[in-house]
């Protein structure tokens, strides 16, 4: 039987106000494996009333208690790691091991705000004037909301409500309506965590639950990641609100390969970085730009080592690419190379039309290359977010560098090579916000910034660590001048 799913609101779950749902449906298959409310204002009025009641025994309950909560939470995650895969993998595509990859990146976000009794901590300056003491605390916001893609299900909420929690806000997370599943488990397993109802809520849908989080005025910070339209969107009508938004948008990463890289190690890892989660990942490398008058050596390797990957359902463990996310997404990424040929890029590897046996319905594309692709065409400007490498020429590092700084997103860009001169120089003059220095996805770990430039973000404080909890916390100054027993006088 189809699962309908509920949203969890006050430490209860409940039907949407709204009787409207969308269908969740297994990319490999094209099965239907879930129902999810379309979404409701209500529903998010519900949501928000509760977690703001919730808010004032929890901001009053000390920090070394809160992160007793995120302890049991990590270990949940840890313990049914396997089953939330799983499902992960059933309504993404992604591979066991990659949904497997994205909880430990959500267990050590949890870890990191687990440091928060020290994290939280503020300043404070003796005698700016004579007996008179200055200092800082932070102090949580009130209800905080993420709003988060397909491609993460699990990890990218985890960049920022245990943070927002451990800091004493209440919390809403509102996953993507395509793979919501996911989300859903978890919340079913971590009522075991046992926090009290209305800290921790979920509301499901789309656009008009999106909205009615931008509007209400007890959300006073939310979290976006996804495109970047909807990112400009979500930032600007937040901030219109007078509310702190972080919105995280899309990418285009772009990679160099210098003359003297470890061309083996090059191609192996920058084709994990194109065709891992099936290109779906914000940090995925989209574009090569090789420097030099020899990128045959590049691009033979990188066609025969990426027509060897095999696609397939996700759950199948030889299976190393699993499908894209819908069939809207593979017309779009299918029409986009079609673009790139006729706009002149060489097709040296195609991966439209492939056939993945018992996945008939399924949406799959395989490994695809295109090379002398134009730095003024469609397909070198847009962001793909499939299994499609292009291949671009540059004469030396300095043009490398120029191609990368005019683009629109800064998400992340990275280099392979032997020279530190070179690498150096190229960390220092590019403009995006997460580099690779011979590393294939520069994702920063829990307890740095994710640092996404230009297009893809928009706002002041990214999400993990010091920046989230100084973005779900506010600083309160305090000026104080006590009388002198001593002396008896002020
Ligand atoms: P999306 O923008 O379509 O959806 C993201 C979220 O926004 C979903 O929860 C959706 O319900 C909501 N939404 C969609 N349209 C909306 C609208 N008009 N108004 C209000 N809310 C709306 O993104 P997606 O297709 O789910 O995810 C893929 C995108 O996310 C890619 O562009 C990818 O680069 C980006 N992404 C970025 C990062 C990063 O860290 N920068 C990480 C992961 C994914």
């Amino acid at each position: 039987m189809t699962q309908i799913l509920k949203n969890y609101i006050n430490g209860k779950w409940v039907d949407s106000n709204r009787p409207d749902y969308l269908d969740v449906i297994n990319p490999a298959d094209g099965q239907i494996i879930a129902k999810v409310p379309a979404g409701s204002k209500s529903d998010v009025l519900d949501a928000a009333s509760a977690a703001n009641q919730a808010w004032a025994a929890w901001r009053n309950t000390p920090a070394v208690q809160r992160i007793q909560y995120l302890f049991k939470m990590k270990q949940i995650l840890e313990e049914n790691s396997d089953e939330i895969a799983g499902i992960c993998t059933k309504e993404c595509g992604k591979t066991i091991s990659e949904s497997k990859g994205e909880i430990v990146r959500a267990v050590e976000n949890i870890e990191v705000a687990c440091g928060i009794p020290k994290l939280l901590q503020g300043d404070f300056s003796e005698d700016i004037a004579k007996g008179v003491d200055e200092y800082y605390i932070r102090q949580p916001l009130g209800t905080g909301a993420s709003v988060s893609p397909f491609n993460f299900p699990v990890m990218i909420p985890f960049w920022f409500m245990p943070y927002a929690i451990a800091c004493g806000n209440t919390y809403i997370v509102k996953p993507s309506e395509k793979v919501p599943a996911t989300m859903s488990r978890i919340f079913e397993l971590l009522e075991e965590v046992n926090l009290p109802a209305g800290v921790l809520n979920m509301v499901h849908g789309g656009k008009e639950t999106v909205d009615a989080i931008l509007e209400h005025p007890l959300i006073p910070a939310i979290s976006f990641v996804g495109s970047t339209n909807v990112a400009k969107y979500i930032y600007q009508t937040g901030v219109a609100y007078g509310k702190r938004v972080q919105a995280q948008g899309g990418a285009k990463n772009p990679v160099v390969v210098m003359p003297d890289a470890d061309m083996d190690a090059a191609v192996r890892i920058i084709a994990d970085s194109a065709f891992g989660c099936a290109g779906q990942r914000c940090l995925a490398a989209s574009t090569v730009i090789i420097v030099g008058e020899n990128p045959e050596e590049f691009t033979s390797s990188m066609i025969s080592l990426a027509r060897s990957r095999k696609t397939g359902n996700g759950l199948l463990p030889e299976v190393e690419m699993g499908p894209v996310i819908s069939k809207e997404s593979k017309g779009r990424i299918e029409n986009l190379i079609q673009k790139g040929v006729e706009d002149g890029a060489e097709l040296l590897l195609d991966g439209r039309n492939i056939k993945i046996s018992g996945c008939e319905n399924g949406n799959f594309i395989g490994p695809t290359i295109l090379g002398n692709v134009k730095s003024d065409s469609e397909l070198h400007h847009t962001e793909i977010f499939g299994p499609v490498l292009t291949i671009i020429s540059a004469g030396s590092l300095d043009e490398a560098i120029r191609l990368i700084n005019q683009g629109r997103y800064g998400n992340s860009a990275c280099i392979f090579t032997r020279s530190g001169a070179a690498a150096r120089k190229f960390r220092h003059e590019t403009l995006a916000g997460n580099i690779g220095i011979n590393i294939g996805i520069a994702a920063p770990m829990a307890f740095f910034p994710f640092s996404g430039w230009k297009e893809s973000f928009f706002g002041d404080l990214h999400g993990q660590s010091l920046h989230a909890v100084e973005f779900y916390t506010q600083t309160k100054v305090v000026i104080e001048r006590w009388h002198d027993e001593w002396t008896r006088k002020f």
